[in-house]
C-alpha cells in the first residue's frame, strides 16, 4: 500500500509494541529546556541512571531569561528563574548533555535553534517538554510536544511510549495575496476545523501554498499545528527543505549529505499515499486573520466583524459569550478599529529573520503610535545577529520600538515583559488564552508580524494591507 510520510517513519522507529497497545518509539532528537527538564534530571539522579544517548540531547534557555540586555547579567533578579539557570547549567554538565546558554551564540528559543543548527532533519522522531515541538514538522519530521515524565524516558532510554495517530491531509491551494502570510494560513485552518478538530491526528500539510512557502513559513504552519488539537503537523521534505539545511553546523556533510537526502527523499509521502481525511483550502480567498477571542480558533478576518452569538450552536454558545466577556467585545463588531495598547513580534511562531525582514519592510519610515509599547524580540541569538547585519533593529529603533534581547518574551510571560491589567496586546506568539501574557485580565490578539506592525504604527486593529498599500 502506498503510505504517507506519517507511517513510512513511524514504522521505522518503531521498537517494540507494548502491552498497552501503545509502541515504544525510538525518539532520534531530544530538545530541552530550563522549565520542563529539572524533575526530569532529578528523577535521573534518583534512580542512579545516565541519560542513555548524550549526544540526542540538546539544551537551551527560553522561557524565564529577561530579553531587557540591562535585566540579562548574573545572578538573575528573579532568584527563581536564576535556580532554573542555573539548574540547567548543572544538569547538562553533569549528564553530557551540549548546552546553549546566553553568549554562546546559539541560545535562542528551543523551536528556533533546532533547524537553524541543522539539528532538525526530515524523517527524524524529535520530541521536547515543550507544546510547540511541532514546529520540528516542518522539515518532515514527526515532532511531539511532551511533558515532565516523558522528557524522563527519553532521557534515561532515549525511547517514549507513542500511539498511533490518524492522518489528515490539509490541502491549501491557489496563491496567497499580498499581505497574507503563514499565520493566516494556520489561523484559517483552526478557525474552519476548530481547536478539537485535530484530536488524534497528524496534519500533513500540502497544496501550492504549501510548496511555496520558506522553511520559516513552514515552521509557522506547524508551529500551530497543537492548537488546532492535532499531536502534530508536518510538510513533506522537498528541495526547498534540503536548500535550508545545507551547510549547517549539525547537517550531514560530504557524501553523508547525498546519502542523506536520498533518504529524505524517500520518506515524503507517496504520491498516491492514503490518508484518513482530506480537507483543502482556497489559499487564493484568504486575507489577514487576528483572533477576537481567548482560543486561537476564535479569528476573523481583519475586514469580517465578530461574529455574532446566535451564528452558533447551542453547545458553542457559552464559550462564546465568555470569550466575548473576557475581551470586553461586543458579538457583530468590527475587529478593525480596536485599540492596542501593546506590539509583540517574536515567538517560536514569528521571531525569524524573514518575519523580522517583513515587518521591517513595512515599518520604514513610519512610527509607532502614541501611547503603545512595541517590542521586537528575536527567536534566537543567531537571528540577533543576521537582523543586526541587515540593519533591521536600527530600522524598528528608529520607528519607536524596543529591540530586545532573545527569548519567548511576552509569548508567555515566566520573565519579566508581561502585559499588565487590562492591556490589549497585538502579539505574532501562538496562544491568546485568559491571562497567557502575564496579566490575569490581559487580552491578546493574534496576528502576522505586518499585521502586528500595522497595529504599531496606527495604535489599533488595521488591515496592514491598506496601511502600507499592499497590493
Ligand atoms: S515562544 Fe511561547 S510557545 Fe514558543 S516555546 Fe516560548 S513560550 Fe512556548
Amino acid at each position: 500500500m502506498k503510505q504517507n510520510l506519517y507511517n513510512k517513519v513511524f514504522d521505522r522507529h518503531v521498537v517494540s509494541r507494548l502491552s498497552s497497545g501503545q509502541y515504544q518509539v525510538l525518539i532520534g532528537l531530544h530538545l530541552v529546556h530550563e522549565v520542563t527538564s529539572p524533575q526530569a534530571f532529578a528523577l535521573l539522579r534518583e534512580r542512579r541512571l545516565k541519560v542513555r544517548f548524550p549526544n540526542r540531547s540538546f539544551a537551551t534557555v527560553d522561557h524565564i531569561i529577561p530579553t531587557d540586555s540591562k535585566e540579562r547579567h548574573r545572578p538573575l533578579q528573579d532568584s527563581l528563574a536564576e535556580e532554573m539557570l542555573q539548574a540547567i547549567e548543572k544538569n547538562t554538565k553533569d549528564f553530557g548533555v551540549s548546552y546553549f546558554g546566553p553568549e554562546s551564540g546559539k541560545q535562542g528559543i528551543v523551536h528556533v535553534i533546532g533547524p537553524e543548527l541543522g539539528l532538525t532533519q526530515p524523517g527524524m522522531t524529535i520530541a521536547c517538554g515543550d507544546s510547540h515541538t511541532s514546529t520540528h514538522g516542518a522539515f518532515g519530521s514527526l515532532a511531539f510536544g511532551i511533558g515532565t515524565s516523558q522528557v524522563a524516558d527519553i532521557l534515561a532510554t532515549q525511547t517514549m511510549s507513542l500511539g498511533r495517530l490518524k492522518v489528515r491531509k490539509i490541502q491549501v491551494d491557489g496563491k496567497l495575496s499580498p499581505g497574507v502570510y503563514a499565520k493566516d494560513v494556520i489561523l484559517a485552518i483552526i478557525r474552519k476545523l476548530g481547536v478539537n478538530g485535530g484530536v488524534g491526528y497528524a496534519y500533513e500539510y500540502c497544496g501550492e501554498v504549501i510548496s511555496n512557502f520558506s522553511m520559516e513559513e513552514r515552521m509557522t504552519l506547524c508551529n500551530m499545528s497543537i492548537e488546532g488539537g492535532a499531536r502534530i503537523g508536518y510538510v513533506n521534505p522537498d528541495e526547498t527543505t534540503f536548500e535550508y539545511l545545507k551547510g549547517r553546523p549539525y547537517s550531514p556533510q560530504g557524501a553523508d549529505w547525498d546519502k542523506a537526502v536520498e533518504y529524505w527523499r524517500s520518506i515524503a509521502s507517496d504520491a498516491d499515499a492514503t490518508f484518513d481525511d482530506v480537507v483543502t483550502l482556497d489559499g487564493s480567498s484568504l486575507a489577514p486573520h487576528v483572533t477576537w477571542g481567548i482560543t486561537p480558533g476564535q479569528s476573523v478576518a481583519v475586514d469580517e466583524n465578530i461574529p455574532t452569538v446566535a451564528s452558533f450552536s447551542e453547545s458553542e454558545k457559552p464559550l462564546i459569550r465568555e470569550a466575548l466577556e473576557y475581551m470586553d467585545l461586543q458579538d457583530g463588531q468590527k475587529i478593525e478599529g480596536l485599540p492596542v495598547n501593546v506590539v509583540f513580534i517574536g515567538s517560536c511562531t514569528n521571531g525569524r529573520i524573514s518575519d523580522f525582514q517583513e515587518a521591517a519592510r513595512v515599518v520604514k519610515g513610519h512610527k509607532v503610535a502614541p501611547g503603545v509599547k512595541a517590542l521586537v524580540v528575536p527567536g534566537s541569538e543567531a537571528v540577533d545577529k543576521a537582523a543586526k547585519a541587515l540593519g533591521l533593529h536600527e530600522v524598528f529603533r528608529e520607528a519607536g520600538f524596543e529591540w530586545r534581547e532573545p527569548g519567548c518574551s511576552m509569548c508567555l510571560a515566566m520573565n519579566p515583559d508581561k502585559l499588565k491589567g487590562r492591556e490589549i496586546c497585538a502579539s505574532t506568539s501562538n496562544r491568546n488564552f485568559k491571562g497567557r501574557q502575564g496579566s490575569p485580565a490581559g487580552r491578546t490578539l493574534l496576528m502576522s508580524p505586518i499585521m502586528a506592525a500595522a497595529a504599531a504604527v496606527t495604535g489599533k486593529v488595521s488591515d496592514a494591507r491598506k496601511v502600507f498599500g499592499l497590493k
